[in-house]
């Protein structure tokens, strides 16, 4: 059975792609030292499944393929499950830093697919092509990304309002498809997808029709360009040194349209602002979408807490009351997210015939967790102490005879060797603390919307109706 890998998945990105990085195009971007890990790292992710030993947990049968679970469309709580375990051990893979690996919009366009009645009710045509979309993308297991957010200019303003037309918008139409000129961000992991999929989720005035779009293009497609912010791959030392950014820095970069041609088959809505929105909220798209980062989080707060106990025991720390007590709490957290993902999953709902997330838990989780990822980060960094700022300056001073010796002399762990100790807290830094982790926490402070926008989808989805009538039970006058 056909089934992606990581060699093929590689060859695949050697596409011509326009990628701008410090003022040049970037001619390979599984070769350019600013990407290429991180491609490794996401070939991996298609090794893994392809390897025999994986293949029947990972994966399921698509037509003669066999793709990622994460592009199942579950019918019930245990579908919903087992798709979980899939993505969980994908997650794994990556200590939860690739934050748009593909089976992230392998969930959220299973969503907008499960919502499909939804989008057929503004327009059938468009809806169509969504599906045969779909089962292309699918069929093949591509690697799709997205951006789905206006570029950042003027707040006060709405898109047609701005002092330049920067909003990704119609230019115009004919028989053959629209022409779309304008910019997008952020599209993450875009450099190394073989799709874009762009969407209008920030809400559009009446007389704003012309930036509610929603289409997909191969990166590589004509009068795309991908504006990389810095890399921290290439900047990082070496992967002693930045063990996480060597290896998993997905990058972020502006998505520009320079008259861009998308063909009909491409286009899933144009001109509709409800339809725009509809395909976010009036399917269950924005649920999957963000139900899929949950799962991720909570392999990186596994991961960040292990890493909490480790730093413990190296410092010797670990039978301080206190530090237990620090660390029992950083446990709690972390199983906080690991409880709310399986409470979503338990009071999920039917859609059809499809079973999806509860969308209230997942807002409930997305609102707590944008405030817990910070203050679980600055907990870790307290434990951690000068640990991380005591370190060599990399991993050169190991391979001078005199800087190793004193190196030695300096890094001392009862329960660990010097290079071990300078091992872990690199790590630590990386993880916590370098400018690749800020970068982290600045995406999951932001990945899924301003925490204002959170709080308002919570405010939307709770159950006040049920609140007011244990409220009324109370301010009853009691009976006789
Ligand atoms: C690392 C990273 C990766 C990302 N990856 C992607 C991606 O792959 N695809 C994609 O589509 N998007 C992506 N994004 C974009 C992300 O979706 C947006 O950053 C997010 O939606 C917030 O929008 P904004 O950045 O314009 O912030 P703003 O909306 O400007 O919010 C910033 C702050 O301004 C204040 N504020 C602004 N407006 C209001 C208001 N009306 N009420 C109250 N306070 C307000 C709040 O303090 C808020 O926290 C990414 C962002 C980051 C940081």
């Amino acid at each position: 059975m056909r089934m992606r890998d990581g060699a093929s998945y590689v060859r695949s990105l050697r596409d011509g792609r326009r990628v701008l990085l410090d003022g040049e195009p970037v001619e390979d971007v599984t070769t350019h030292p600013a990407f290429r890990n991180a491609v490794a790292s996401f070939a991996r992710l298609y090794d893994h499944q392809a390897d025999p030993a994986n293949t029947g947990r990972v994966t399921f049968p698509v037509g003669d393929a066999r793709v990622h679970l994460a592009w199942s469309l579950p019918r019930s709580h245990a579908e919903l499950v087992a798709r979980r375990h899939a993505i969980a051990e994908w997650s794994a893979l990556h200590l939860g830093f690739l934050g748009r690996s593909p089976d992230h919009l392998a969930t959220t366009l299973s969503g907008i697919m499960i919502g499909l009645p939804v989008l057929r009710g503004f327009d059938a045509a468009r809806a169509d092509a969504f599906a045969a979309y779909f089962e292309h993308v699918r069929a093949n297991d591509l690697f799709v990304t997205y951006v789905i957010q206006n570029p950042q200019a003027n707040k006060a303003k709405g898109a047609s309002e701005q002092a330049r037309d920067v909003v990704a918008h119609l230019v115009s139409q004919d028989a053959d498809g629209i022409v779309v000129s304008g910019a997008k961000m952020l599209g993450t992991s875009a450099v190394m997808a073989d799709e874009i999929f762009v969407g209008t989720i920030q809400p559009l005035r009446p007389g704003e029709e012309r930036y509610a779009l929603s289409f997909a293009v191969p990166v590589n497609h004509p009068g795309v360009s991908l504006l990389s912010r810095r890399s921290y791959e290439q900047h990082a030392a070496s992967a002693f040194d930045q063990p996480l950014a060597s290896r998993f820095d997905e990058n972020d970069a502006v998505v520009f349209f320079d008259e861009v041609r998308v063909p009909w088959s491409r286009v899933f809505v144009c001109g509709s602002i409800e339809a725009a929105a509809a395909q976010w909220h009036g399917t269950p798209a924005h649920v999957m979408q963000n139900y899929q980062s949950q799962i991720r989080l909570m392999v990186k707060m596994r991961f960040l807490a292990g890493l909490a106990r480790r730093i413990a025991e190296i410092n010797g720390s670990l039978d301080i009351p206190q530090i237990r007590g620090v660390l029992g709490r950083l446990a709690a957290q972390a199983s906080l997210v690991e409880g709310m993902v399986a409470g979503m999953e338990a009071e999920g709902r039917h859609v059809g015939d499809y079973f999806v997330p509860s969308a209230h838990l997942l807002y409930a989780a997305q609102t707590l967790t944008q405030e817990l990822y910070p203050q679980f980060v600055l907990a870790v960094r307290d434990l951690a102490g000068g640990g991380v700022i005591m370190l060599p300056s990399s991993e050169r001073d190991l391979t001078s005879p005199h800087t190793r010796a004193l190196v030695e002399a300096t890094q001392i762990s009862s329960v660990a060797e010097p290079v071990e100790r300078v091992r872990l807290f690199k790590l630590a830094w990386d993880a916590l603390g370098s400018e690749y982790a800020s970068r982290h926490l600045q995406y999951e402070m932001f990945y899924g919307g301003a925490s204002y926008v959170n709080h308002a989808h919570m405010f939307r989805t709770f159950d006040w109706a049920g609140a007011r009538r244990l409220l009324d039970a109370a301010l009853a006058p009691a009976a006789g």
